[in-house]
């Protein structure tokens, strides 16, 4: 059974797919052990980036939804009252099906006498493996452009990468930012949330909801402040005084961002940055021990 390993943000920008690619890297080259690296990130999966993947094999991606069938409708409105997320609406002689409103929950199809509802298969998105150059199993999901429901495709790639990647010892999934349903999705079959935020006012208020989020959850969650500064004792403060512990900094660092923009892996070339990635990755062993 993989130990799986949420990297995940209250807001965009913190650092989680660098901090995602780079312990997958660190546990495979320098531990030595069987990982996997997950993009959930589906609206704007940047993994790919760092890991300079190439794609093998795409799996296309569905969600059922509802299609009227106006021959057999009797105008009885069951449909229209049943729906609780306001995605059927009843006008005249027809049902108008809003796609990005519907949470696939079949109520309808199950409530209309005649059967003029039948769900149906629409495309979302789609699913891609990938080889890259460190070996590291890994794969994105992707959302097509003017989808906006992303938690039914974070599912179906945690789903695909987990057939695929059963043998691995550990799974990082580079989670989407936020705390709404993607969010939710993609952390919670995960052994641990890793929250990694930056010390300004708006990283640490959005991080502290995440956490929140995750602890309702009975997740086991704890903090890595990213581009950190000198007596950052407040930050930590702020945190434990959220219930959560700080188990790394990563100093804020010109060569770590420079790195970052050219798409390179920031612990090949700083130690301090190594250094931090390796106290992380001994504190997820310390807990899939557990
Ligand atoms: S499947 Fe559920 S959410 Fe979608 S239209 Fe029907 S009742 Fe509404
Ligand atoms: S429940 Fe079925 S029959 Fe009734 S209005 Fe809706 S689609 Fe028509």
């Amino acid at each position: 059974m993989s130990f799986r390993i949420s990297i995940a943000s209250g807001k965009g920008g913190t650092g989680k797919t660098l901090l995602s690619v780079s312990l997958a890297y660190h546990l495979k080259e320098n531990e030595h052990r069987k990982v996997a690296l997950v993009d959930l990130d589906v609206e704007e999966p940047n993994s790919s980036i760092f890991m300079k993947g190439y794609v093998t094999e795409v799996i296309p991606a569905t969600r059922p939804v509802p299609k009227f069938d106006k021959m057999l409708c009797t105008n009885c409105n069951a449909c229209a009252d049943i729906c609780m997320f306001n995605a059927l609406l009843k006008a005249k002689e027809h049902v108008l099906i809003y796609k990005n409103l519907c949470h696939s929950c079949n109520a309808c199809v199950r409530f209309c006498p005649t059967g003029a509802l039948q769900m149906a298969d629409v495309r979302i998105g789609e699913v891609r493996f990938m080889n890259n150059p460190f070996a590291i199993p890994f794969v994105e999901g992707v959302l097509d452009i003017k989808e906006e429901m992303s938690a039914p495709l974070i599912a179906l790639t945690k789903d695909y990468s987990e057939k695929k990647f059963s043998n691995s010892e550990f799974i990082f999934y580079d989670s989407p930012p936020g705390t709404s349903c993607s969010y939710i999705e993609a952390i919670k079959d995960s052994d641990l949330v890793l929250i990694i935020t930056e010390p300004t006012p708006f990283g640490m208020s959005d991080s502290a909801i995440a956490i929140e989020t995750a602890l309702k959850l009975n997740k086991e969650t704890a903090v890595v402040i990213n581009r950190s500064v000198k007596n950052s004792g407040n930050v930590k403060a702020f945190f434990e005084e959220k219930g959560c512990q700080v188990i790394a900094e990563i100093m804020n660092d010109r060569s770590v961002a420079e790195a970052y923009s050219r798409g390179d892996l920031p612990s090949e070339s700083n130690s301090g940055f190594k250094s931090s990635i390796k106290t992380i990755s001994d504190f997820i062993f310390s807990r899939s021990i557990k």
